[in-house]
């Protein structure tokens, strides 16, 4: 069986085609700049990289493009073999609660929500709309962000505002990047050999997010109503005091937007450093001891331990604390500092074992209080997943 796995966005689409025997990546890329100028793809297959530059006025090109790609390639012989396609979603709002089979009505809601996530959702119906059109007859499976999320409860996930907003305007914690948590927590099962356990997933990247997870399930996490909220991250503020915005506007003489842009675009690390959002330029920029980039990275630190810190708390201990996506699986500095913070909860890395990048080890000490793992998330193949045990059970 082979299955698509897409994450679509407003102007790019990635894609993995997986052979669900193994669950092997048999091709992998991304086309860009759909309906821009300049549009262009990279695919790699059998170790090598295609790239070419090629107008896509729009998704339905691009799913076209791809597609006899697939087959100019000799990746695959027809389109009879792609079994499934599986479309990443970031907002299912408390409608989706799993993986779900595509219908007219599932593209419907996943619209209506883009009040709920204007940069995603549309991009995300756009590419499952090309899809359509261009593959009619092969199942597709929307899995989203969101889901894995809906086992909070309502003292985690409601604000402390008017009710009246949660019950008529839907603002709550929906929190995201749940397909990443979990993997996570499923590899943990893998690795412990059973789902009776404390764990705090740590997804950093370019976005951040801290999830408590109980015996598989999540209780609550660090993202809410919107991924702006929650931890430092790359070039998002995380959580602030909401005063900020009125008082920025006025000062800079700007609209809502345009401040919840500089929250989005302009602040996290990049804010703080003045030069990068990028973890490895802050470190390198620390080794020089460049205060602003002290100051960013030691705040980035310090952010991912008072979530895990409070979830330490609510979940009555912790057996595991988990670190992926890019800082996570590859910032050995990140992770030590972040860790001898947490010293005083019993945490213990061994420095030589924190010394890896990408890879599934454990780096905490033996006598180490909570287990510490680097596990190197996989979106890609839980979607596939999701889409190839929804298709075959129907
Ligand atoms: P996204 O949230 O966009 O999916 P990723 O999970 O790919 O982002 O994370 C990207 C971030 O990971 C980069 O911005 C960078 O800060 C960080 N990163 C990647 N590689 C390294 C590395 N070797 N050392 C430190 N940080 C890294």
């Amino acid at each position: 069986m082979k299955i698509l796995s897409i994450n679509c966005g407003s102007s790019s689409l990635k894609f993995s085609l997986f052979d669900m025997k193994d669950e092997s990546v048999i091709a992998s890329g991304v086309f860009e700049r759909i309906g821009i100028e300049g549009g262009a793809y990279k695919i790699k297959y059998n170790g090598e990289k295609i790239t070419q530059e090629i107008e896509m006025p729009s998704h339905t090109d691009a799913v076209s493009v791809l597609l006899e790609k697939l087959i100019d390639l000799e990746i695959i012989k027809s389109l009879d073999e792609i079994d499934g396609v599986g479309h990443r979603i970031v907002q299912g709002k408390d409608e989706f609660l799993e993986s779900t089979y595509i219908t007219e009505e599932v593209v419907q809601k996943i619209e209506d929500f883009k009040d709920f996530a204007p940069l995603h959702n549309p991009a995300h119906v756009l590419g499952i709309r090309a899809f359509m059109k261009v593959l009619p007859n092969v199942p597709m499976v929307a899995v989203f962000d969101t889901s894995f999320h809906q086992t909070m409860d309502k003292e985690a996930y409601l604000y402390p505002v008017p009710y009246k907003w949660y019950k008529e305007y839907g603002v709550r914690k929906y929190g995201f990047h749940g397909t990443s948590h979990r993997y996570i927590a499923n590899a943990v099962k893998e690795i412990l050999g059973g789902d009776q356990f404390k764990l705090i997933s740590c997804h950093i990247g370019n976005g951040g997010s801290i999830t408590a997870i109980k015996d598989g399930k999540c209780v609550d996490t660090s993202m809410g109503f919107t991924p702006l909220a929650g931890i430092m991250m790359g070039s998002r503020s995380g959580d602030i005091d909401p005063s900020i915005i009125p008082y920025v506007m006025e000062k800079e003489g700007k609209n809502v937007g345009e401040v919840i842009d500089d929250l989005n675009k302009s602040s996290g690390l990049l804010g703080l450093s003045e030069f990068s959002s990028d973890m490895r330029d802050i470190i390198s920029k620390c080794d020089e001891g460049d205060e602003k980039a002290l100051i960013a990275r030691n705040k980035y630190a310090r952010r991912v331990v008072d979530y895990i810190a409070q979830y330490y708390v609510l979940l009555g201990g912790a057996d595991v604390i988990a670190f992926t996506a890019g800082v996570g699986e590859n910032s050995i500095p990140m992770r030590r500092l972040i860790c001898e913070k947490l010293a005083c909860l019993g945490v213990k890395i061994d420095l030589d074992k924190n010394n890896v990048m990408g890879e599934r080890v454990k780096i905490s000490t033996d006598d180490s209080k909570i287990e510490v793992w680097v596990i190197p998330t996989d979106e890609e193949v839980m979607i596939a997943r999701d889409t190839l045990n929804i298709i075959k059970n129907r």
